[in-house]
């Protein structure tokens, strides 16, 4: 089975039916990431359409600054979720500074409630990797910090098609996700 770990689904548009018609056709597990909570309610709606789309719930970093001050109304979010993306840092797209320390607290009250409530996360990191590794935000961490920045960007957003049993890292992505989704 194929999996794809990162998709913005809602951004498709037009060409939506045509990829949930491919997700059915090649059996592609698919982890949908959401933006912001427009994103993740227009999610849902397209995860009615195909149970191979698993609709996640994020605040990405360029939409952090929004969202600083509705932690509640994000924490109500994150309990619906069955799993946590998109979610990260971006020191580097986003050039306003003054973002930064939302994008921080942001990102800190999602990683507490993916431990407590043990869900899977999707990260974007750009500019942040090392911030990220060294808050312990990814559980792999010995093995992420031998790697190279490519490969931890390539690791945490992996935006492309891939077989899953390559990388025992997102194989345990998989059986994580897929026992109580199957
Ligand atoms: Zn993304």
């Amino acid at each position: 089975m194929l999996i794809d770990a990162h998709v913005h689904l809602d951004k498709y548009a037009d060409l939506l039916d045509q990829v949930l018609q491919e997700i059915e056709q090649k059996r592609i597990f698919t982890v949908a990431t959401a933006m912001d909570i427009p994103s993740y309610l227009e999610l849902q709606k397209i995860g009615e359409r195909s149970e191979l789309v698993l609709p996640t719930f994020g605040v990405h970093p360029r939409r952090a600054a929004d969202y600083a001050d509705r932690l509640q109304e994000i924490g109500r979010c994150i309990e619906s979720s069955p799993a946590i993306g998109e979610i990260g840092l971006d020191f580097h797209w986003v050039k306003d500074t003054n973002t930064y320390p939302a994008q921080r607290k942001v990102l800190e009250y999602f990683i507490a409630a993916a431990r407590e409530q043990n869900k899977f996360v999707n990260l974007h990191t750009k500019g942040g990797e090392k911030e990220i590794l060294d808050q312990n935000v990814v559980d792999k961490v010995a093995e992420l910090r031998q790697s190279t920045p490519e490969r931890i960007e390539n690791l945490v957003h992996a935006n492309f098609l891939r077989m899953i049993e390559d990388d025992p890292w997102l194989y345990e992505v998989r059986s994580l996700l897929l026992p109580s989704n199957s």
